[in-house]
């Protein structure tokens, strides 16, 4: 099985995701028995695409969430909230909320605290900008937010994804090569074996590619065997690509 994770991001009103999880479930049924598809539309929309996906093998995903539980937080929605339309995914640290809403490591890391209390799967963004990457960071920024996402949790008997996303690469229209976004994974994985050297990485632990990942070099990335599958914000968006990439996976692992 591999991911395939829609981020609609603040693009589709809830009868536009009416209409295209209509759509999807048209299309993509038959190959969900080897692709973990998950849709990830923005609130306004979660109670009409979960009553729709209710029951087809596709799981729903939230885009953010707060820390509390409840309380006076105007603006907020927390993951016990989000739990009751039956979402199992929440996005954390999107590159798009550090960067336009300025939420920090902290902050992220207890938006990661509060999913996890609440049962559900975080899906944690990590990736460095171009001129961390012109510095000559990347590795240690990306090793350095999933180090500080993580603090004070202990990942027994827990589900995490962690999606490498290239800042610089998001929307762009051109991914990374393969062989960068797998180095991402070894990055990513060292720093998951110093903080929890019991940790068995082969259960609980997704590690995604995302950025610029469309039906002409999803195959790239969904053929690695280091990667467990993609985050695709743009392309996700065109039902006909969406259900192209999920026949492309399912294609793939058949081989
Ligand atoms: C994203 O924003 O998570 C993303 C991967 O976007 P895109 O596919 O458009 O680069």
């Amino acid at each position: 099985m591999k991911y395939l994770i829609a981020n609609w991001k603040m693009n589709l009103t809830a009868a536009d995701s009416e209409e295209h999880v209509k759509l999807i479930l048209k299309n993509i049924i038959p190959y969900l028995s080897r692709v973990n598809a998950v849709i990830c539309p923005s609130f306004p929309s979660l109670a009409i695409v979960s009553e729709l996906l209710s029951g087809s093998g596709i799981a729903l995903g939230a885009q953010n969430c707060f820390w509390e539980e409840k309380g006076s937080f105007t603006g907020e929605v927390s993951p016990l909230m989000l739990k009751e339309f039956n979402v199992d995914y929440i996005i954390i640290g999107h590159s798009e909320r550090r960067q336009q809403l300025h939420e920090t490591d902290e902050m992220i890391n207890k938006k990661m605290q509060a999913v996890f209390r609440a049962g559900l799967t975080p899906i944690l963004c990590v990736g460095e900008t171009f001129s961390e990457r012109q510095l000559g960071r990347k590795d240690f920024v990306i090793a350095g937010q999933v180090e500080s996402a993580l603090k004070n949790i202990q990942l027994v008997n827990k589900k995490l994804l962690i999606a490498y996303e290239p800042v610089w690469v998001i929307g762009s229209g051109q991914a990374v090569k393969i062989e960068e976004a797998e180095h991402a994974v070894r990055v990513i994985k060292q720093v998951l074996i110093d903080l929890y050297p019991n940790l068995d990485l082969k259960n609980g632990v997704e590690i995604l590619y995302g950025g610029s990942v469309d039906s002409k070099n999803i195959n790239y990335f969904t053929s690695s065997p280091l990667l467990d599958g993609v985050l695709v914000g743009s392309a996700s968006l065109d039902v006909d690509e969406f259900s192209q990439m999920a026949k492309i996976i399912y294609e793939n692992l058949a081989k």
